[in-house]
């Protein structure tokens, strides 16, 4: 593979930070220093929040939130649409920021500028029809109206990864604001100048100060005080995490939705077009490094195929530019942290050891940068190799021989994870037959990751071990509200009239059920 240092400058201006910085809601004056997984160099001293910040930021949120749901669906979706049109204007900075601070290459960075303006455009034109109020059939024809309402729920929770900084800490929020929430977001410790960026854009595009807040800190002080707060928490994160915060939500009988890990499996059958699958399964292996819980790390593929995927896969993965930097030219960029090197270095060792062949990559290349980590494959996986279930969440995918689809699907579902999935076949109908019967929140059939994920009208998240909920399409706005139905009853009540035989109404009811059943009302 091409690896060469990029020569751009690696620092962001100080005034980036010194602009950002004081729009976190964090009075402790306490720091903590963040370093640019580029080189290590030193990016902010970001502000941390005490536990009373977070109390303001949900007071004020809570007072701030019924002016904000007075305004309307439309008025909402006005300012969303300003805000998609900041995003794109504004989309070199913040590409220089999320570089800067994920260390992710810029093609990556730009697309979650992208998805995140999809995002704002899709509710800002669709939320009002969403939340409209629905007549729903009621007890009797013509005797009872139902109308179903769908209430904010008020201040909603919104935790979230480093991975992808942008879009991760505020593609949800902006579903939650178009319902008429308010948001307290916590975003990863090491990303927080990306979440103050959106932050800046969303105000300039009209959401009052107060609707939106970010705090800072520690997840386990900080995260838990959110998680204790909101009247909805929206979790982006690893299972274990997860875990805690579904249970800390339920304590107080508070719904969360939580987006979490993945093994994510791709299918590549006898008849697929095996070029586009080896550009299909390059962008969803090494998209971000392999730090997206989409991706895939587990590649099965027909006999009748399988060495000349390989050899194609493996040859097109050699070629990949391996460049950390702020410019255009690298297609892969390093880790972001050193935490995220130790758990890939430590799946390729154990597999090596135990008998798997590294087909390409396999090395760490602190001559790039100080995390970076070559896009590897490996062969002659085993059950007993730690990367065989585990997640990795790095540049390390694993290739499997298959050969009946029955074998494959076994091969796909066998996890405890269902997050992502992709079948690749030139016969789209039986591939979508067996994308169904795949047990993961979204198959891609001929595309990896961004036929679903870019498809803002199709519900995103896990079955599983993968999380619980789902993010776009109206299942991820409906979710930040509460449903309410109002049952308006017309002349007659729906009891026996007093006086009358209780013997005699069961006749009528049961009569009018008969007829109602009849005629299949
Ligand atoms: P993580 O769970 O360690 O941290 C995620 C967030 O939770 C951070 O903001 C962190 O500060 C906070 N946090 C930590 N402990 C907390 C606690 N006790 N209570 C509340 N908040 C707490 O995850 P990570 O390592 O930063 O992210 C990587 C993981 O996220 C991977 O497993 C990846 O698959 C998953 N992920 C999933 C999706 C998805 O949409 N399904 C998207 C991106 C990442």
């Amino acid at each position: 593979m091409t690896a060469t240092r990029s020569d751009a400058a690696l620092l962001l201006p100080d005034a980036t930070a010194r602009r950002l910085l004081p729009l976190a809601r964090a009075t402790s004056g306490e720091t903590d220093a963040t370093a640019s997984p580029l080189d290590g160099s030193h990016l902010a001293d970001v502000p941390q929040s005490t536990l009373d910040d977070v109390d303001a930021a949900f007071a004020s949120a809570r007072a701030a939130q019924p002016a904000w749901a007075e305004l309307g669906a439309s008025e909402r979706g006005r300012r969303l649409l300003a805000f998609h049109d900041l995003l794109l204007a504004a989309q070199a900075e913040l590409a220089d920021v999320i570089v800067a601070e994920s260390g992710k290459a810029r093609k990556d960075a730009v697309e979650e500028v992208f998805h995140l303006a999809m995002t704002a455009r899709y509710y800002g034109q669709y939320a009002a029809g969403f939340l409209r109020p629905q007549r729903r059939r009621g007890v009797f024809l013509g005797l009872t109206r139902i109308d179903v309402h769908h209430h904010p729920k008020g201040v909603v929770s919104v935790i979230s990864p480093w991975n992808y900084p942008l879009t991760m800490a505020m593609a949800d929020g902006l579903a939650a604001l178009a319902a008429g929430n308010a948001v307290v977001a916590k975003p990863d410790a090491q990303t927080v100048l990306t979440a103050l960026a959106g932050l800046e854009l969303l105000r300039r595009a009209g959401v009052p100060d107060d609707v939106w807040q970010v705090v800072t800190g520690p997840g386990g002080e900080i995260g838990t005080a959110l998680v204790e707060r909101g009247d909805h928490v929206c979790f982006t994160g690893s299972t274990a995490t997860g875990r805690k915060v579904g249970v800390g939500a339920a304590e107080r009988l508070v719904a969360s939705s939580l987006e979490l890990g993945g093994k994510n499996p791709m299918v590549v059958c006898a008849d697929a077009d095996l070029d586009a699958a080896v550009d299909g399964a390059l962008r969803g292996c090494f998209s971000n490094a392999g730090q997206l819980c989409a991706s895939f790390e587990r590649l099965y593929v027909a006999r009748a195929v399988y060495a000349d995927f390989r050899d194609r896969f493996v040859a097109a993965v050699a070629a990949l530019e391996l460049r950390p930097g702020l410019d255009w030219t690298g297609e892969v960029g390093t880790l972001t942290s050193a935490a995220q090197l130790d758990k890939v270095q430590a799946h390729v060792e154990d597999a090596r050891a135990k008998g798997a062949t590294v087909l390409v990559g396999g090395h760490h290349r602190p001559d790039l940068a100080p995390w970076s980590f070559e896009p590897t494959v490996l062969e002659g996986v085993s059950e007993d190799m730690e990367c065989f279930r585990d997640e990795t969440f790095g540049p390390v995918v694993s290739l499997y021989p298959f050969d009946t689809e029955e074998e494959a699907l076994a091969l796909a579902n066998d996890s405890t994870y269902g997050l992502n999935a992709a079948v690749w076949s030139r016969d789209h109908a039986r591939a979508r037959a067996l994308a169904s019967r795949i047990r993961c929140g979204t198959v891609n059939v001929n595309e990896a990751i961004a036929a679903s994920f870019g498809s803002l009208s199709a519900p995103m998240g896990g079955m599983g071990q993968s999380g619980l909920g789902r993010r776009q399409g109206p299942e991820g706005l409906l979710r930040f509200t509460q449903v309410q139905a109002v049952a308006t009853q017309r002349g007659m009540g729906l009891g026996a009239p007093t006086g009358a035989s209780r013997e005699k109404f069961a006749e009528v009811m049961t009569g009018a059920l008969k007829v109602m059943r009849a005629l299949r009302l």
